[in-house]
């Protein structure tokens, strides 16, 4: 199991990792930063476990975060 770290305080919302993967990143009319699709709250922090499946995805939105919000783990 692999896990996203997201410190969603620090988004610009320029909605590079919704482009990427959609079904885990999605832009919030509300405040116009994107939204951790099954994200946990802690803290400023969100976290998502993920499986094998949606490795390349989620490593990619990260590689393209502008301002580096986007960790990758396991
Ligand atoms: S790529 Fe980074 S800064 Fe851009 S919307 Fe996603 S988390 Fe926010």
């Amino acid at each position: 199991m692999m896990r996203i770290i997201f410190y969603r305080n620090k988004c610009i919302g320029c909605n590079y990792c919704v482009e990427v993967w959609p079904e885990r990143w999605q832009m919030s009319k509300r405040d116009g930063k994107c939204v951790l699709v099954g994200g946990k709250k802690k803290g400023q922090v969100y976290r998502a476990d993920f499986g094998e499946h949606e490795r390349d995805q989620n490593e990619k939105a990260a590689d393209v975060c502008p301002v580096d919000v986007i960790r990758v783990e396991g």
